[in-house]
């Protein structure tokens, strides 16, 4: 035993070194592992590599340096008791550290996946290697430091161990921020497009609601045009997205849900467009359904793929070790955090610094508010109180989704401790754009930039007896979606109420850029608001289209059962027990076109339009319309067909001309879904 360690003082010292030689080690056995198991990793660009392994050893080291101080403050209470054990005390070291060490090696050796059986030959063998391995690091570097430490003099010591801290703490702080910021050079406009999976319009404070959730927007809405009205084409992900990004409806651009559906490459892209006039294109998506298989990197020089850095937290060994721990304390002392647009962010600043010599077009797509409503510290307890924090049977995914979905009758207290949640994960969101709009600005970037602000689709929270999620109906709640422009001169300000749809992006950027003569296969089903903006103009805008993401139909019988006087079965929690929702995203094509409900805008009217299967029509089908005026009734709740027939027959023509047109003779390309888009769904409760 080197002499040094006689006092128990210096114990700490063999703690310290063991927890330096457990982080290094593990570190590099995490980062091995990741490399060997391929997938997701292997196909990440360079600088995101980097960035990911940032992560890991962030996620790492803490928690084994927590571990480590456990293990030393554990022997020290046994070396004061059992004063024996006092000569032994580099080998319990050495003992204990190593045994949490092989813990995990072995737990990264089994998700590999270079053993598909583990309880075989070949994995054993390899375990025991790799067990001999990590015994000699141990022990060899152990004996190394301590032999350094031996000859050092007191204050060396200290010197080591101040070098030793030094070198953890730029680990912490290691950001994985690559680039260096250089004067911006490109000539004319960049665009940036932010886009917030699954944010509410009506839950952003600038738009009137009475929690402060969205600071940052607040000022930038009133620095650019803000309109009131906007749609999504669906309030279904992928759907609205390839909406967004090709200015066409699902019926044109032929990605009709989440599962099984790539945007066709016949489609072209704003991407592709930007491509094509010599900019720079760079995507950061956090939602794990917008994986390269699905085509939406079409265009992109850039696809920086932010779900996979953020969903590392649940594949790195000390954040694991944490969360069982803490399973021990029925999950009050740690869960895996939220704040998944802190990633996000990171990987757009990274990009922007990078390109901000060039001319850019940059797709930021955020997904904080979305399921589960998990926001970090701090955010969790903002709009409500932290000790029902953790409500993981209601707020998560995964299987609990489907069973509360719409069958749950919301009680008050459920209702408000969600919607608090889910305005945290708002707040936190708003934050992080926040922080990208600063860097913009320190890029001195944002007097060059077009900025577009809009979400996917809004969330039900409860409304219309939707519990949580989206996509099953079409109420304002669902498909209504924040819409802001930024000029970059703020040469146009101010709120417009025309009722616009998200298939108006693209147009509108172009037309911006002067690109107005740009040719789309198929031609597209936006416009560009430009004219509307300028002038005013309102006598060129499509009526606004949108559809429920999800086929569904409810039991006739309901129907029948309101004719006689009872109730809307749309309004009832009973009723939505009744629904037939064997038809989900798996449907035939058929019924993923009839089955949808579907709502037309126009002016200040809305008709939404019911499709519900009942075998005793000739048809198979029969329809229900709803009509509101939104302007007077944005939650619409008043429906008002019977005192209003010429406005519903108008709009009923164009749901049917609608129907007609919608025959599913274009279709996306139809994918075989690999297990990693699977899971990625699982994670996001799409499927079960
Ligand atoms: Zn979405």
């Amino acid at each position: 035993m080197p002499k040094f360690l006689t006092s128990v003082k210096n114990h700490l010292l063999a703690g310290v070194v063991f927890t330096v030689i457990s982080i290094v080690y593990l570190n590099v056995v995490t980062v091995v592992k990741f490399y060997l198991a391929g997938g997701d990793f292997s196909r990440l660009p360079a600088t995101d590599k980097v960035y990911a392994i940032s992560q890991i050893v962030k996620g790492n080291s803490w928690p084994f340096a927590l571990v480590g101080l456990l293990i030393t403050l554990f022997l020290l209470i046994v070396f004061r008791r059992f004063h024996s054990l006092r000569s032994k005390v580099v080998y319990c070291h050495l003992g204990l550290f190593l045994i949490l060490g092989l813990i995990i090696q072995t737990h990264q050796l089994v998700h590999s996946g270079l053993f598909p059986e583990t309880k075989s030959f070949g994995f054993y063998v390899v375990a025991l290697i790799l067990a001999l391995v990590a015994f000699a690091v141990y022990y060899l570097s152990s004996k190394a430091a301590f032999l350094i430490l031996e000859k050092t003099n007191p204050s060396s010591k200290l010197y080591l161990i101040g070098i030793t801290i030094a070198v953890i703490a730029l680990i912490f702080l290691f950001k994985g921020q690559f680039g260096q910021a250089t004067t911006s050079g490109g000539e004319g406009y960049n665009v940036l497009l932010l886009t917030v999976d699954t944010l509410r319009k009506d839950h952003l404070s600038y738009d009137g609601y009475f929690r402060p959730t969205s600071p940052y927007l607040d000022k930038f809405s009133q620095e650019g045009v803000s309109f009131e009205n906007a749609y999504s084409t669906t309030s279904h992900t992928l759907p609205s997205l390839a909406s967004i990004i090709t200015a066409k409806y699902p019926m044109h651009h032929g990605v009709r849900n989440n599962a099984a559906y790539a945007l066709a490459d016949t489609n072209l892209t704003i991407a592709e467009v930007f491509r094509k006039h010599g900019f720079i294109t760079g995507a950061i998506v956090e939602n794990g359904a917008l994986r390269p298989s699905r085509n939406f990197n079409q265009g992109f020089d850039y696809y920086g793929e932010a779900y996979y850095v953020s969903g590392l937290k649940y594949d790195i060994p000390g954040l694991i070790m944490l969360n069982k721990i803490s399973k021990l304390f029925g999950e009050r002392l740690f869960i895996y955090p939220g704040g998944e647009a802190y990633h996000s962010t990171n990987m757009a600043i990274r990009f922007l610094k990078k390109n901000n010599d060039k001319k850019f077009f940059c797709w930021v797509h955020y997904i904080d508010p979305h399921l589960p409503y998990a926001p970090p510290r701090g955010y969790d307890s903002k709009f409500s109180r932290r000790e029902k924090r953790f409500a993981p049977d209601i707020f998560s995914i995964g299987k609990h989704l489907r069973k509360y979905e719409l069958n749950l009758p919301p009680t008050e207290g459920v209702v408000e401790k969600m919607r608090a949640l889910y305005d945290g994960d708002v707040l936190y969101n708003d934050h992080q754009i926040g922080r990208l709009l600063e860097a913009l600005e320190d890029m001195n970037l944002t007097s060059k930039t077009l900025i577009v602000f809009s979400s996917d689709h809004g969330e039900s929270l409860a409304d219309h007896y939707y519990y949580v999620g989206h996509g099953r109906l079409v109420y304002n709640a669902n498909i209504a979606v924040p819409l802001v422009i930024r000029f970059p001169d703020l040469r146009h300000k101010g709120i417009i109420n025309e009722p616009v749809s998200n298939v108006n992006i693209v147009p509108t950027i172009l037309d911006f850029m002067g690109w107005n003569q740009e040719v789309f296969p198929g031609g597209i089903d936006g416009v560009s608001l430009m004219p509307l903006i300028r002038e005013g103009r309102r006598d060129y805008l499509p009526l606004v289209r949108s559809q429920s993401g999800v086929p569904w139909s409810f039991d006739p019988k309901l129907f029948d059962e309101m004719e006689r006087g009872g109730v809307n079965p749309l309004r009832t929690v009973k009723a939505k027990l009744a629904v037939d929702t064997r038809y989900g995203m798996e449907a035939s094509l058929r019924e993923q076109i009839e089955l949808r409900l579907r709502a037309v805008i126009k002016d200040n009217w809305k008709l939404i339009y019911v499709p519900v299967k009942d075998s005793t029509s000739p048809t198979g089908r029969r329809h229900y319309y709803e009509l509101y005026d939104i302007s007077n009734d944005w939650g619409e709740r008043y429906d008002l067909k019977a005192s209003e027939p010429e406005i519903l027959r108008e709009l009923k023509t164009e749901i049917e001309s609608w129907c007609a047109a919608d025959t599913g003779t274009i279709f996306a390309d139809i994918i075989e879904i690999k297990q990693e888009d699977l899971e990625a769904l699982k994670a996001l409760g799409y499927i079960q």
